[in-house]
């Protein structure tokens, strides 16, 4: 039986978070308006919408089906509906919603099932069946489908059991949720005093998305009015603090809480985690289970550049910008030129007398001209105004990220190119200097150095919508790739012995990525030290959520789960709390304390990820990134489809588990 750890709260049914994001406004506008609105809108997800509202399937016939993926580098608008398709759409677009409008507007939201079906397969190529209980989760109408479906008083009425969240990121909002629907007690520790984790973190000039933004959000908390696809730093989170305030969650949430270590205990089957407040306090809290959502890209690296203590000026770190830096009028060295940087530079640039950027490895970028663009008017009002079309949107961007461009970063052994990996990569990276070549046709010198020598997403694609070119060709912005000797008192010598002075160094340079879960010392079976007589610098974990030796211990975001791609770091979180959740209705529903991993299934499934990897350009490519530990392996990154992940995380194998207690 589960030890009796701690008296049992009832928690309070959860706020009705589905509910706060699906209140539609009434309809109440003119055909003109009307009109209007239809063209600004995203027609595939439309028509699905309102062939579900209506239940007139004309709207989704043959003729009007997208083409939808593949893509390459860029998304073609309305999944690739032909003009007159797009055009018939349209008018029976607006047809339909004048209907509705005139009609009682009395949708109720619980589609027959069949009708359901026949708009997830307008939209989609393939077998319906294949991605059914992926698709209908994702899409989530009518339904949490992500719920856990049991409570802790049903599954094992008297046992006490309560589960520490350790981040209140959106993964650790998204474990809290579940747990609270569950009526499960738990804490959630927060080292920060505000929920959002790298959202809260990060707040450096020109932070925002750079993943769509209706696919990075919580399923269960769909919010219908985005300002943007790419959605600014604020504004997500906003949305965040509001899924946590509507939840009623906070209460369960210590702010100023760092958890330091944790050791299982074998004789209780419990973890004891040891606690520092905001004042140095130390405190041992005992819980059943834990499931971390300390994300990865939070512990600043900033090189090791001989003399960089010795400069006068400021130095700052982009994930711990300081409020009161002040750069009007200031000479700026940038270095890196990865996500961040791609976002500070241009934010900056016209506020600084002087900018240098230094970059190692240019980054390749896929074009997206409507990066920073607002939702057009007549979108945001549909979004607003019909029921669940921003649902369907979202399942709309999330099935053209299913394969995503998957298939382009496969290596193919036959392929023999210097720098691409396979003939669909070369295509990409064909797409991508012509967009390259685009933007600097007037620049030859900078064309050469912003064009990569290794393939197209061996790192992290950013999103590029020319402001980065302008800005590298502003008088007062030069861009240095000579290589950094070192720091000196007034600025920075490069390798050709050229000393640049600076008042102010940003080092957008990235994050300790690779050792997962530090700096906690975790303790496991038999006093194993995780980090230390486990991982040894290479962390691995079945499914990227449990390793064996350290019982009832849940990762989010753990090793493996990065998708480079193809989805959002919003789905995969989703998948692994989920898991955890039906891991933790197993023990308790057979009266046991506890479930460690067995060996076999940890060592095959790491044996077919690294395979996985190998045949990816990530992988494959001779490149050093956030991706991969100091050894080379791919040791972040996940090398199949969604539904792959899916469809290992949607079930909960028992026999992969050894019990305890
Ligand atoms: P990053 O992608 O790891 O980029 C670090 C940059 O610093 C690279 O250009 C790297 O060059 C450079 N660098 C590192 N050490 C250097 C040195 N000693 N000298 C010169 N340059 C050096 O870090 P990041 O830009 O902070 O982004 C990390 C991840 O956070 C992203 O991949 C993304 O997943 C996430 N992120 C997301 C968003 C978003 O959603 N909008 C925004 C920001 C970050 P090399 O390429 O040569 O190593």
């Amino acid at each position: 039986m589960a030890p009796q750890v701690h008296a049992p709260t009832t928690p309070a049914a959860s706020g009705d978070v589905m509910e706060r994001f699906s209140r539609f406004a009434k309809i109440d506008v003119s055909d003109d308006f009307i009109r209007q609105a239809v063209e600004d809108a995203d027609l595939p997800a439309l028509m699905a919408t309102l062939a579900m509202i209506t239940g007139d399937t004309s709207l989704i016939a043959a003729d009007l089906k997208p083409p939808s993926p593949p893509m390459l580098t860029t998304i073609a608008p309305h999944g690739g509906m032909s003009q007159q398709a797009q055009e018939k759409a349209r008018r029976l677009g607006v047809g339909a919603l004048l209907k509705y409008r005139d009609g009682g507007q009395a949708y109720q939201g619980k589609p027959p099932p069949a009708l359901l079906d026949a708009c997830v397969q307008y939209l989609i190529r393939g077998d319906l069946e294949e991605h059914r209980s992926l698709l209908e989760h994702e899409l989530g109408i009518a339904q949490d489908l992500g719920a856990p479906g049991w409570t802790l008083p049903e599954v094992a009425p008297g046992a006490r059991f309560r589960v520490a969240v350790i981040g209140a990121g959106v993964s650790g909002i998204a474990a809290a949720y579940r747990l609270q629907q569950s009526q499960v007690d738990f804490t959630v520790y927060e080292k920060s005093e505000e929920v959002g984790g790298v959202w809260w973190e990060n707040r450096y000039p020109g932070c925002r998305l750079d993943t769509p933004n209706f696919a990075y959000s919580l399923s269960f908390a769909q919010k219908p009015d985005w300002p943007q696809q790419f959605s600014r730093q604020p504004e997500i989170h906003a949305y965040l603090k509001t899924v946590a305030e509507s939840a009623g969650m906070r209460r369960h949430i210590r702010f100023g809480s760092e958890v330091d270590a944790m050791r299982f205990d074998e004789q209780r089957a419990t973890w004891t985690l040891t606690v520092r407040d905001r004042c140095g306090a130390v405190t041992h809290e005992e819980f059943n289970a834990v499931i971390t959502a300390v994300g990865i890209l939070n512990r600043p690296s900033i090189p090791d550049i001989p003399g960089l203590d010795s400069f006068r000026g400021r130095t700052v770190h982009s994930a711990t910008w300081p409020k009161d830096l002040e750069l009007a009028g200031k000479r700026v060295a940038l270095v890196g030129t990865g996500a961040s940087a791609f976002q500070i530079g241009p934010s900056i640039a016209d506020g600084v007398a002087q900018l240098t950027v230094f970059q190692r490895n240019p980054p390749w970028m896929l074009p997206t001209p409507t990066y920073h663009d607002d939702i057009k008017p007549g979108m945001q009002w549909l979004l607003n105004h019909v029921p669940y079309y921003g649902r369907w949107y979202r399942f709309w961007q999330f099935w053209i990220a299913v394969e995503g461009r998957l298939p382009l970063t496969e290596v193919e052994d036959d392929w023999d190119h210097p720098i691409s990996v396979g003939r669909k990569n070369e295509e990409l990276r064909q797409g991508c200097l012509e967009w390259l070549g685009r933007q600097y046709q007037d620049r030859p010198d900078l064309l050469e150095k912003m064009t990569p020598n290794y393939p197209p997403a061996a790192k992290r694609m950013l999103r590029d919508n020319g402001v980065w070119a302008a800005m590298l060709k502003k008088p007062h912005v030069a861009l240095n790739t000579t290589g950094i000797e070192r720091v000196t008192p007034t600025g920075i010598q490069t390798q050709d012995g050229v000393l640049h002075d600076f008042d102010v160094i940003i080092f957008a340079t990235g994050f300790k990525a690779s050792d997962f879960l530090a700096p906690m010392k975790i303790t496991g079976r038999n006093g194993r030290d995780l980090h230390r007589d486990c991982w040894a610098g290479d962390c691995r974990a079945y499914l990227g959520i449990t390793v064996p030796g350290f019982p009832n211990l849940f990762m989010t975001g753990g090793p493996n789960t990065a998708v480079v791609i193809n989805g959002s770091a919003i789905f995969s979180s989703e998948c692994q709390v989920e898991y955890a959740m039906r891991a933790l209705r197993h023990v308790l529903a057979c009266g046991r304390a506890a479930l460690d991993c067995k060996e076999k299934p940890f060592t095959a499934y790491n044996a077919w990820v690294d395979a996985g990897n190998l045949k990816r350009a990530w992988g494959a490519a001779r490149t050093t990134s956030w991706y991969k530990n100091s050894s080379g392996r791919a040791s972040q990154t996940w090398p199949y489809g969604l539904l792959d992940y899916w469809n290992l995380t949607a079930k909960f194998q028992a026999d992969d588990y050894e019990y305890l207690g």
